[in-house]
């Protein structure tokens, strides 16, 4: 059975082990994370080489995804790693405390101050903590503690309703893309971007790094995480700046409100599906699967309802990243997927029939859906050189697979966070006729289609010349 939501796993030491890691790549997983809020830029480079050598040997391609840190504001370090603060006592957030303790603790932005004011609400610790702002004087923030609890070394600070103002791309991210692009990523996750500018920045520098070391382009994804980012003309300028987004709903949920984030995720899905751009979904997913073998039966509907509500991806943190059953984790998010997608409705929105197109690349790969949804179709197959062809098909959900057949490596890659598309490497020949017959024995020979079936086929010709999509064809598999 064939899985059409594509599934994202975070590495980390509970998925490094090569053992476990073919195991994940054998039971599903498209893409792998690579957080670089954690370790070192070498770590990474041993978990990218590792994944690019399993992927081999396993016979299938995975993306690989880098993760900027962004500007994570975060406390400084305790003198007892950890404290625990109390409902009503007074907490000083200072700029130049050193080792913190039960009245203090140090602050990594240095600009904070500037930024928060009386009656400002700031939550530390994913929320458990929230501490009022009562006054601001020169480095230091007075606040009394509105909800008490853990507070260790490094937690996270977000300020309810948003609005601090650390810059998009941090010193430390600006080194790691430059690294990650080095070690050649194929995409790469911007935290916190406030608008479209910060996502335009981050390609620009993308962009540079790729011609510097002379790899391909990498595709950008905005993680969709602050409330200036949900404001409608922000979102749709990050959309149109990145080739994909996050519903990052760990640190958006502690921004806007726990509630508001169900109806973003949908809101968010559309208008990126609207634009031809790709969704993740983030974050707590199978959550209580760090520490048990089976996911929680609320868990097993919001993945399922990620899935219906169009994610092209859904995504593991913590779960792969430092859980028990990374492997156990991925086979029980990959059922929950394809039995969504079962009772996923097929929905062909016919709001292209009104479209001017003026590629003509753009107006095949619509052809090709029209025509395969209204021939019942087993199958829609595109020979493609730079992937826009399925990217564009794949964005109307017709519930037939899409399968990309490609030369290049890299568009293998690149293809892995789009829904319904099925990347397969083929070096075909450029004499056309020899070509499809290529295609239709590889398809056969993989299971995806038997004799008898009709496939709908997009190529350009002449064939092996860039240029683009500009055939049609439907093919009676012998
Ligand atoms: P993070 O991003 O895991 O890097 O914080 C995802 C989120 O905030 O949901
Ligand atoms: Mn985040």
């Amino acid at each position: 059975m064939l899985r059409a939501t594509k599934i994202i796993a975070t590495l980390g030491p509970a998925s490094e082990k090569p053992e476990v890691l073919r195991e994940m790549i054998r039971a599903g997983v498209d893409v792998v994370r690579m957080n670089f809020s954690h370790g070192t830029v070498a770590d990474h480079q041993a978990r990218h080489d590792l994944v690019r050598a399993i992927s081999a040997e396993v016979g299938k391609e995975v993306g690989i995804m880098a993760d900027l840190q962004g500007p994570k504001i975060r406390v400084g370090k305790f003198a007892d790693n950890k404290i625990v603060l109390k409902e009503g006592e007074s907490f000083i957030l200072d700029v130049h405390c050193q080792l913190g303790d039960q009245s203090c603790v140090g602050l990594d932005y240095k600009e904070l101050p500037g930024d928060v004011h009386p009656g400002d609400r700031l939550l530390l610790n994913d929320g458990l903590v929230v501490l009022t702002v009562e006054k601001v004087l020169g480095g230091e923030i007075f606040t009394r503690v509105e909800q008490g609890g853990p507070l260790s070394n490094n937690k996270g600070i977000n300020r309810a309703g948003g609005g601090l103002t650390a810059p998009a791309l941090t010193e430390k991210d600006i080194a790691d893309l430059d690294a990650a692009i080095a070690m050649g990523i194929d995409f790469l996750a911007i935290s916190f971007p406030k608008d479209g500018a910060d996502m335009a920045y981050a390609r620009k520098l993308a962009d540079a790094a790729s011609a510097k070391y002379g790899v391909g382009k990498v595709r950008t994804i905005a993680k969709v995480e602050r409330a200036e980012a949900i404001v409608p003309a922000a979102l749709e300028s990050i959309i149109a700046e990145s080739d994909g987004i996050m519903v990052a709903r760990g640190d958006l949920a502690i921004e806007v409100g726990n509630a508001a984030v169900p109806a973003l995720q949908k809101r968010m899905i559309a208008l990126a599906l609207e634009a031809d751009k790709f969704t993740i979904t983030a974050t707590q997913m199978m959550e209580s699967m760090i520490n048990a073998p089976v996911p929680t039966r609320a868990e097993v509907s919001d993945v399922a309802n990620a899935v219906l509500d169009g994610t092209d991806a859904v995504m593991l943190s913590a779960e792969s990243a430092a859980g028990m059953y990374p492997v156990q984790t991925i086979k029980a998010m990959a059922e929950i997927c394809v039995a969504a997608e079962q009772s996923d409705r097929v929905q062909l929105d016919t709001d292209f029939l009104d479209q001017t197109f003026t590629r003509i690349d753009q107006t095949i790969a619509l052809g090709a859906l029209f025509t395969a949804h209204h021939l019942n179709a087993t199958a829609i197959a595109a020979l493609t050189d730079s992937g826009s062809t399925p990217i564009w098909m794949s964005r109307h959900n017709i519930h037939l697979p899409i399968f990309a057949l490609t030369s290049k490596i890299s568009t293998q890659r690149a293809l892995s966070t789009y829904r319904n598309v099925f990347p397969i490497g083929l070096n075909y020949t450029k004499e056309r006729d020899a070509a499809l017959q290529e295609v239709e024995y590889c398809l056969k020979a993989m299971g995806a289609v038997k004799s008898g079936d009709v496939v709908v086929l997009t190529s350009g010709e002449p064939m092996g010349e860039p240029g683009g999509t500009n055939t049609l064809k439907i093919i009676h598999v012998k």
